[in-house]
């Protein structure tokens, strides 16, 4: 089916493949995204990656699939991951874990959590993979997320939550090393937020220059805070989805519309594509129509010019690369 062909111009400016995703459905979803978008030649989802295991994909992907546009992140949810400095031993990731876990693990907890990757090593990955092109995310702060005593959120699910979140100071020195690649690279950003608006713009404001590098996707702040952004950032750019954000923030972006610019919208799902190409390939496609006409509700003037020229912002400019 090549329904994309003619509704090309639907793009997903923020999505995902599934936590638990592993080589075999990976290589399914692959069969029938192939079939999906054959035709289609330019980027039309913003494919992010948020840790060490998905990388490999979203890179394989973006190579395969002239649709699918990379970016490259370490999700808040997978920071604890990372460690500042190289961890060998037991003991050093014990110390890892115990400096930036608050409460630290119990032994339980500390014996499912992996040896940490150095983020250097990682982040050095993902400078030569900026090479081939792609952008920056899914990074950011979140002051609500609990560690899962599975040790992070992946193929090893329903332990539950321990009570164990990471600590403000690991998560920005993470945060900032992207943005500041982001910087020097000159790519645009898509970050996610929750609880702590006040210091993610602390943070963006001290690296990031280019008015239209940033994307926030799926906004929870306030009126007053958007309007901070604007101030420094007037080409920015907010992308939300029917899950998250447009039933919950409506009447926060009823009156952001009023001060936004036609090009600060943009359309994501921020779901796992190989969930919903696997369900049914129409999915996707169905759930950005949807998404538009909620947009519509409350932007009138937005049509999908508008958003494709977003979403043009939110890959950056390629040729360049
Ligand atoms: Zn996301």
């Amino acid at each position: 089916m090549n329904y994309y062909s003619e509704n090309g111009r639907f793009h997903d400016g923020h999505c995902h493949l599934s936590p638990s995703i592993n080589e075999e459905a990976f290589e399914r979803f692959k069969g029938v995204i192939h079939c999906a978008l054959s035709r289609v030649d330019k980027p039309l989802v913003n494919l992010m990656s948020t840790n060490h295991i998905d990388l490999q994909f979203v890179r394989q992907l973006a190579m395969e699939v002239p649709a699918v546009f990379p970016s490259y992140g370490i999700h808040p949810w997978y920071s604890h991951l990372f460690s500042v400095v190289p961890v060998n031993t037991e003991e050093e990731k014990r110390n890892h874990y115990h400096q930036i876990l608050n409460p630290p693990p119990s032994q339980e907890l500390l014996t499912n959590l992996p040896m940490p990757i150095y983020l250097n090593d990682h982040i050095k990955t993902i400078e030569q993979y900026l090479e081939e092109g792609g952008a920056i995310g899914e990074i950011g702060l979140d002051k609500v997320f609990r560690v899962p005593y599975s040790g992070f959120m992946g193929p090893r699910e329903g332990l539950g939550l321990s009570p164990c979140r990471v600590s403000m100071n690991h998560q920005i020195i993470i945060f900032e090393a992207f943005l500041r690649m982001a910087q020097a690279k000159n790519r645009p950003v898509s970050i996610h937020c929750v609880g702590c608006h006040g210091k993610l713009l602390e943070s963006v404001q001290k690296i990031i220059k280019s008015s239209s590098l940033v994307t926030l996707h799926s906004y929870s702040g306030s009126y007053d805070q958007f309007k901070l952004w604007m101030k420094k950032y007037p080409n920015i750019r907010l992308s939300v989805s029917k899950v998250l954000n447009l039933d919950k923030y409506k009447d926060t972006l009823q009156k952001i519309s009023s001060a936004a610019k036609e090009t600060t919208f943009v359309l994501e799902t921020d779901l796992s594509l190989d969930m919903l190409f696997l369900d049914a390939p129409n999915k996707h496609l169905e759930l950005l129509k949807t998404t538009y006409e909620e947009l519509k509700s409350i932007q009138g003037g937005i049509d999908l010019g508008s958003l494709t020229s977003a979403f043009e912002y939110c890959i950056g400019d390629q040729t360049n690369n």
